[in-house]
């Protein structure tokens, strides 16, 4: 069965309660049944985001949960929070927590579990620094950040996850991996998952991140192994968020 795409868009810490408003009717309105589809929003709007998008196609998450339950965590937010909040997805690992706030692959592995034990499906970030590409390290760097989560939870734990495969160097800065870069590397992290089990590694969505623009979607998205994208930039940009969600169901 062909895999579904997924556009989900990574709002990071931007918004407000009136721009979300009209964000949120654009995205509504421009989802179909070709292509799944979903906003990762900040925890304060998760509240605005479940009214505005209940019984409508497009589903919701956050960008971060807290590896604990409950407890004396101030300024933290646990799975079972978003989950009151009818959220479906939480990004774990996204290379932002990685390098500004200390996540370490075992750290995120454990916020995927906890997230998957809520019923959420983590949307797990890979991916390497221009440096490492450079150095040619790019499948090392990320069958770690992967075999993490593999070793604490299991490849079957995949089925019920999705994957985003995010080129540091090419997260907000303009410069997307060429589809063929891109390509390359989804079809590694494919492979090496295929070595535990060749069905879930033909079941899982793998998603591409790295400035997904309106105008280069659809080529990325034509990949045999990309299964649509994470969206930054453009996804506080409803025009264009609309066309790369459009562009997932066309392909
Ligand atoms: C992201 O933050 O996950 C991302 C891919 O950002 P951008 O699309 O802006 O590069």
């Amino acid at each position: 069965m062909p895999r579904r795409k997924l556009v989900a868009g990574n709002w990071k810490m931007h918004g407000s309660l009136a721009a979300n408003a009209a964000l949120l009717n654009a995205v509504s309105a421009a989802a179909s049944a070709g292509c799944d589809s979903a906003v990762c929003v900040p925890y304060p709007y998760l509240a605005q985001t479940q009214a505005a998008l209940f019984g409508k196609a497009v589903a919701w998450g956050a960008q971060n949960l807290s590896q604990h339950a409950q407890g004396a965590f101030t300024g933290e937010v646990n799975a079972a929070m978003l989950v009151e909040f009818g959220c479906k997805y939480v990004i774990v690992g996204h290379s932002e927590r990685r390098a500004l706030y200390g996540e370490s692959s075992e750290l995120v592995a454990h916020k995927y579990e906890v997230a998957q034990q809520a019923g959420l499906v983590p949307i797990l970030c890979l991916g390497e620094t221009l440096e490492q590409r450079e150095a040619g390290q790019t499948g090392a760097v990320v069958t770690e950040q992967l075999d993490a989560v593999l070793n604490r939870c299991g490849v079957a734990s995949l089925d019920k996850a999705v994957i985003a495969y995010e080129p540091v160097w090419a997260i907000g800065t303009g410069r997307t991996a060429t589809p063929e870069q891109a390509q390359e590397t989804h079809a590694l992290i494919r492979a090496h998952i295929a070595k535990l089990d060749a069905g879930v590694a033909d079941r899982v969505q793998i998603l591409y991140g790295g400035s997904v623009k309106a105008n280069n979607a659809a080529e990325l998205f034509a990949q045999t192994d990309i299964d649509g994208g994470l969206i930054g930039g453009a996804s506080l940009v409803a025009d264009d968020f609309s066309a790369i969600m459009r562009a997932g169901a066309a392909v």
